[in-house]
């Protein structure tokens, strides 16, 4: 690993635990910030929330009930056009011979996401949360992202607030955080024009939490975005955390070109330098969020190893299946006592843990 030949921030005691470091401070500090230090600082911040030396990871796993979207994101290589060849929808009992496979091998976190189907109504979602519920009692449904609460809310004509009032007397006490990419209006008006500004994906997020559900904030960077895109999205979700306290984690991660319109334009994707800053600076930035997430499947298992000593504190899951980042040709996997072994040989005592971060056995 090398140091950023940039200018280094001059000490900047906000950075460190404690204190709040304000946008400006921030975009400089991201910029302009030397790796190195911007990882020992993430680090006293990381130990200041989450003492000892335990890192956490889940048994999970990612599978689609419908790959039909009417959205058209420039950087996504999974969704089929309504008719298209390739389209698929999967029936509930199709979807929960799926989580039955998952629960026969222990995963207790189900993260379930689609297209934005237009043809599925509220009562289909509604069936998935509560027949997980009611047969897998094991596993906790992280079910739809922000962007399908708004299409479940579009098709049945309901307020977002209402329908996710609705998911959680389903069962549902967990909303996954994708679909967020950068929350800034001039970024997703390039690469995802249909899906709405930031403020749709904070409304399900900010309904969520309203209605007792915990969620996670995620972003895909290394696209069309600047620094301050970065920033805005940061501070977005570091504004809801005041307002609600209901985020458990920041998980990061980089755009996979493969496979999609955005390709030509952003034809190498992001590094592992970048994604250990991402890492850093967002513990530093998101002094509220108890959980940073170091992913080994979108940037590889050592840089995963790297990212627990720049201010990550878990580790991920084993998502035992995945087909977005499949789709744009990027394919890893694991298995726990991988996971375990890897958290081990970075230093750290492998801890699993729930959907929201309780943890079941440690060591
Ligand atoms: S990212 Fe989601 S909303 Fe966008 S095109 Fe792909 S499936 Fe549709």
């Amino acid at each position: 690993m090398t140091t950023s030949p940039l200018p280094q921030a001059p000490p900047n005691p906000a950075g460190r635990a404690g204190a709040r470091v304000s946008p400006e401070e921030g975009l400089r500090l991201y910029r302009d910030g030397d790796l190195l230090d911007l990882g020992q600082r993430a680090q006293s911040v990381r130990f200041e929330k989450n003492p000892g030396l335990r890192v956490t990871y889940v048994l999970d796993t990612n599978p689609n009930y419908t790959n039909v979207c009417v959205t058209d994101c420039s950087f996504c290589a999974f969704y089929r056009k309504p008719g298209a060849p390739g389209a698929y929808t999967l029936s509930v009992e199709e979807v929960l011979k799926k989580i039955e496979g998952a629960a026969d091998k222990g995963v207790t976190t189900v993260l379930l996401q689609g297209g934005h189907n237009p043809d599925l109504p509220l009562d289909y979602y509604l069936s998935l949360v509560r027949e997980t519920r009611k047969r897998f009692p094991g596993i906790t449904p992280h079910f739809f992202s922000a962007s399908e609460v708004q299409t479940m809310a579009r098709v049945s004509g309901l307020s977002v607030r209402e329908v996710v009032r609705r998911l959680r007397d389903a069962g549902q006490v967990s909303l996954p955080g994708g679909g967020a990419e950068i929350l800034s209006e001039r970024a997703r008006r390039r690469i995802s024009p249909k899906k709405g500004g930031p403020e749709s994906w904070l409304e399900a997020h900010r309904a969520a939490h309203e209605a007792g559900m915990r969620s996670t904030a995620t972003m895909m960077y290394g696209h069309v975005e600047g620094p301050e895109d970065v920033i805005e999205h940061l501070e977005n979700i570091r504004r809801l955390q005041d307002e609600t306290g209901g985020f458990t984690a920041f998980i990061p991660w980089s755009f996979k070109p493969a496979n999609t319109p955005l390709d030509k334009k952003v034809p190498h994707g992001s590094s592992a330098n970048r994604y250990l800053r991402m890492i850093a600076f967002s513990r530093i930035y998101l002094d509220n969020f108890p959980h940073i997430q170091a992913s080994w499947f979108s940037e590889g298992k050592k840089t995963g190893q790297v990212a627990l000593h720049f201010g990550a504190d878990d580790f991920g899951g084993t998502i035992f299946e995945e087909n977005v980042h499949r789709a744009a040709d990027h394919v890893l996997k694991t298995s726990e006592d991988e996971i375990r072994a890897l958290i081990r040989d970075a230093g750290f005592v492998p801890a699993q843990r729930t959907t929201l971060y309780e943890v079941i056995r440690t060591g």
